[in-house]
Formats: C-alpha cells, sequence, structure tokens
C-alpha cells in the first residue's frame, strides 16, 4: 500500500514538475491550464456577477491600463527569455470592485480583480503597478496550483488523481485551496516563499513595464502603516513587512536593471 502511494507520488512527481520560466525552479504542479483556467474564468465571471463591478471613470480606466501594461511586459519577458507560447491560454482581464477591503487578487489564467479599498495605499497608477506585478506574479508562477498539487499530495491517498479531480467534493476542497469558489474575496494566504518570489518577478515585470520599482518598498511601508486590517494575501507575517520591505529596497536596482535590457531606461 506504502509502496503503491509512493509510486504514485513519484510518477507524478516526474510528470508534473514543470519549469518555472521565471526561477528556473522546478515545481510541482498536477494541473494544465486546460483544466485550471475554464474553473478560473467561470468562477471569476461569477464573482464580477456577485459584487458591484466599477465599469467606468478615472480609476477603473487606470486599473485597466496599468494591467495591460504589465501583461505586455510580462510576455515581452516570457518571449525574450525563450516562452514565447507561455501566456496563449491567458485571457486578461482586469476589474475593479466597489468594496473598502484592502485587496487585491490575479486568478490563473489573468482574471484580475482590484478592490477600491486598496486605491488609497496605492496612491496613484505606480502603486497600483506594484500590486499588480505581484499578483500577476503569483499567476505567472502557477503559484495556486502548486497549492492544489501540495493538498493532493497529503490527500491523495489510494485514490488516482484522475479519480480525484472528477469527485465534486474533492474538487471543492481544490478549488478552495486554489483561492477559487465562494472564498475567493477572502483568499487563503500563499506561502512565505511564494509571496517572496511573487515580490521579486512583480518588481521586475513592473520595471520593464516602465514603473519605478523604488515604489514597491513605500506601498509595502503604507501597507505596514494601515495596520491589521489586512485580507490573508497581505497579511503582515508573510513575510514580515520588515524583511519584505527590505528585500523590495535591496531588487529594485536589479530591477531596473533588467529592464535596460528591454530599452527601459525612466521609469514613471
Ligand atoms: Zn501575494
Amino acid at each position: 500500500m506504502r509502496k503503491a502511494l509512493l509510486l504514485i507520488v513519484l510518477f507524478f512527481g516526474v510528470t508534473a514538475c514543470k519549469t518555472n520560466p521565471f526561477t528556473g525552479k522546478s515545481t510541482l504542479n498536477f494541473y494544465p491550464n486546460s483544466q485550471i483556467f475554464p474553473m478560473a474564468f467561470a468562477q471569476y465571471d461569477q464573482f464580477l456577477e456577485e459584487n458591484k463591478v466599477v465599469d467606468s471613470g478615472a480609476e477603473a480606466n487606470m486599473i485597466t491600463a496599468v494591467g495591460q501594461r504589465i501583461a505586455s511586459a510580462a510576455e515581452r519577458w516570457l518571449t525574450a527569455n525563450g516562452y514565447p507560447g507561455y501566456l496563449k491560454d491567458y485571457q486578461w482581464e482586469y476589474n475593479l470592485v466597489q468594496d473598502e477591503t484592502v485587496n487585491a487578487w490575479c486568478m490563473p489564467g489573468g482574471k484580475i480583480v482590484f478592490y477600491t479599498g486598496i486605491l488609497p495605499i496605492c496612491q496613484g497608477e505606480t502603486g497600483v503597478a506594484v500590486v499588480m506585478g505581484h499578483e500577476v506574479a503569483h499567476a505567472l508562477a502557477d503559484h495556486g496550483a502548486q497549492r492544489m498539487s501540495a493538498g493532493m499530495l497529503q490527500q491523495i491517498g489510494a485514490v488516482g488523481v484522475a479519480v480525484a479531480v472528477d469527485d465534486p467534493e474533492k474538487r471543492n476542497a481544490y478549488m478552495q485551496a486554489y483561492g477559487l469558489g465562494s472564498t475567493v474575496g477572502g483568499m487563503l494566504p500563499f506561502s512565505r516563499s511564494h509571496e517572496t518570489e511573487a515580490d521579486r518577478i512583480g518588481l521586475q515585470i513592473m520595471a520593464i513595464a516602465g514603473y519605478n520599482p523604488d515604489e514597491a518598498a513605500e506601498l509595502w511601508k503604507r501597507m505596514k502603516a494601515q495596520g491589521g486590517q489586512a485580507p490573508p494575501e497581505f497579511l503582515s507575517t508573510h513575510p514580515s513587512n520588515e524583511t519584505r520591505i527590505a528585500n523590495l529596497t535591496e531588487w529594485a536596482p536589479l530591477a531596473k536593471e533588467e529592464a535596460r535590457k528591454f530599452g527601459v531606461t525612466t521609469f514613471r
């Protein structure tokens, strides 16, 4: 029994590893985009139906404009680094919802929501780019799918993977692990290493998009000052605000260096 489980784990461990272009690391991921994205897109549409979307005005336009620049920067980076088709299944969408919660997220496949509650902390377009870069980075690095895969390894038992994803009850659990479904507004926190990775990747993308990466540390100082109201995605413990601010300060010049490779030398 134990041996069979080990074999299953080894099998999927070998076949389900995927190299993350942003880190060069091999990561565990059982779920192909073709399986995850349709679920995410349906959940996103449902979320938009159940929440108040701000569909016009300067703020909504700003979210879209920043999102398009970030998406285009990610595309350029991936193409330049040998991953030209990486985003082919993405269907980018950017929405602002009327909600005082300090939050923002990007679902698998590029479905983004900003809450109006985070805008005062962003203080404008560059701050929005900091948050957008970070959230998009979680999606690009498949952090949700990895979290699902880790959860599945714990629960796999004698049940095959194909059976597990066909079981509606189990699928629900995975969708929760992914931050999909009714809990989407209160997504589970990512791990510390995923947060750090998203910070680093996000910084690079925002710089290539022409936004000043020095602003990232400033944004997190404001987030820290805002105190304990933050939802899981912005919990101060993942990682600690001090570590995060120190990292972002250290990495900002490297992000500018990366942007220069793309001909970007001035930052707004
Ligand atoms: Zn995050």
